[in-house]
């Protein structure tokens, strides 16, 4: 999210030069980032105070604390751990998030080792610099910047919910949709039962009850959408719609936005729309990824087989599983995308080979496959490690190797700092060595904001889904009872109640 702002805090002389989360090159601190898209935004450093900071960590201490059997090298190459993170973090964070501030070059007299160049092609190529998104107001056509809330010209509201146009016709459609099937409904199994058409094909829908569930379905959308709240994800979705020629990095924040509080059910979409936009803006590798997620996504093809069931009797669940594992096959074989699994007899995660067998052992099957764009392939090594970490000495070994030479980090919540903190390559708090450490995630360094997210997601669990569940569970059944109620009466009485309802 392009909200934020980087925090502003005073530059001690004495602690910062030989703290573990300053940044000498571009003189920043991330002991006080913040949370930001794509990454956090590090702390600006501004006057000198000799105030005691109280996140001050000094080099050499830490590197005490690390436990007494670590290897010199991981001890060696700790600050080169983290310097790729900044550099790049800073590379790709929009101007205008920045506040001016002059970036003073370190200090010459600081302590802090100076890092050593990483083997450039181990880190994942940085992202493509995203062009300034501007909102463009909907009434007065200024354009604003994209924290705005309100237009700066006509103080109208950028994230407006839905028009009154737009609910006036999903209410009508709705109410119509509804009409047609209780009409069907009462027709062939009310006033005349036994009259329904014979139609094979139609059969599976020709029934009391497919029709009853499509009028009640139809039913409660008549009511539920045009009156409700317009839905937070929902007023961004339409934004970005409205974005995509006007200012197409808008569009995508606002894709962005509406991902990260949409319900599950709407992500496929809006990966979709995401994947549109980024072929639109020329991020060609971004919108391979989206695509690729979407085409090895478990229920990649469970609408296309409802409908094959539907009419062709055929178990959906065989039918999903056949086209998702063809589709896969084509896009290994064509090379746009590699599998990645663990080989129980290598007893190490690996590329697989494009039938994801293990290269080395052609006839192991790779196990926990995940299937990542070529960029992707330490990404997509640390997803599978982290599935079979546990009890496999040697996949940790793996692991504690590429968080030592910093390729990946690994970041976790420290029940003493009560915060998600970026772990030593021993998987422990730098300030609390002794502390335990909870839903531990690794990434690369590109994808740290998103392991957080996936960390916090851990630990709040989705109330927001149980509670939609329990408010739709009781809309059908109030709609049911309503329902049954008015075919008791005649059928004009329900036309009366479903019109007298809307009003
Ligand atoms: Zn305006
Ligand atoms: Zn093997
Ligand atoms: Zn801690």
């Amino acid at each position: 999210m392009s909200m934020q702002i980087a925090q502003h805090v005073p530059f001690n002389p004495v602690q910062c030069p030989v703290c573990i989360n300053y940044v000498p090159n571009i003189n920043r601190c991330r002991a006080f980032a913040v949370e930001s898209w794509p990454r956090p935004l590090l702390a600006v450093l501004g006057e000198e105070s000799a105030d005691p900071c109280p996140r001050f960590v000094e080099i050499a201490q830490t590197l005490a604390a690390t436990p007494a059997d670590a290897p010199l090298a991981e001890i060696e190459s700790a600050p080169a751990n983290v310097q790729p993170v900044e550099s790049q973090a800073e590379a790709v964070q929009p101007a205008k998030n920045v506040p001016a501030v002059t970036v003073e070059t370190a200090p010459a007299e600081t302590s802090q080792p100076e890092a050593p160049m990483m083997d450039s092609a181990e880190i994942a190529t940085p992202a493509p610099v995203r062009g300034e998104a501007r909102i463009h107001c909907q009434k007065c056509k200024a354009e604003n910047p994209s924290s705005a809330v309100r237009c700066q010209k006509c103080d109208a509201k950028l994230l407006p919910a839905e028009g009154a146009g737009a609910r006036f016709s999903t209410f009508f459609s709705s109410v119509i949709a509804a009409g047609l099937f209780g009409y069907l409904l009462y027709r062939f199994y009310i006033q005349n039962p036994g009259s329904a058409p014979d139609i094979p094909i139609l059969d599976a829908f020709l029934n009391p009850v497919v029709l009853g569930l499509a009028t009640v379905i139809a039913f409660i959308t008549a009511i539920v959408v045009p009156l409700r709240r317009t839905p937070e994800y929902v007023k961004y979705i339409n934004r970005a719609k409205r974005h995509i020629q006007l200012n197409p990095w808008q569009a995508l924040a606002d894709v962005e936005s509406a991902m990260e509080i949409a319900p599950d059910k709407e992500q496929d979409n809006l990966l979709k729309q995401r994947a549109q936009l980024y072929e639109m803006v020329g991020f060609a590798e971004d919108a391979a990824r989206d695509r690729l997620t979407l085409a090895t996504a478990q229920d990649a093809f469970k609408g296309e087989a409802d409908a094959v069931k539907m009419f062709t009797g055929a178990d959906s669940g065989t039918y999903a599983a056949g086209r998702r594992s063809s589709q896969i096959k084509t896009i290994l074989y064509s090379g746009k995308a590699l599998a990645i699994g663990y080989c129980p007899k290598c007893n190490e995660v690996d590329v697989l080979d494009k039938d994801e067998h293990c290269q080395i052992h052609p006839k192991t099957k790779g196990r926990e496959v995940e299937y990542v764009i070529p960029a992707d392939v330490l990404a997509g090594k640390l997803t599978v490690m982290q599935k079979v970490e546990a009890g496999k000495p040697k996949v940790a070994e793996q692991l504690t190797e590429l968080l030592t030479t910093g390729k990946a980090s690994a970041i976790g919540y420290c029940l003493r700092c009560k915060a998600v903190v970026e772990l030593t390559p021993e998987r422990r708090c730098a300030v609390h060595p002794k502390a335990r450490v909870k839903n531990v995630q690794y990434a690369v360094p590109r994808d740290l904001a998103a392991a957080r997210k996936r960390i916090f997601k851990l630990q709040h669990g989705r109330r927001s889904g149980r509670n939609q569940t329990v408010f739709i569970a009781v809309a059908l059944i109030i709609a049911a009872l309503l329902l049954l109620n008015a075919y008791d009466a005649e059928i004009s009485g329900v036309f009366q109640r479903l019109i007298n309802s809307g009003r």
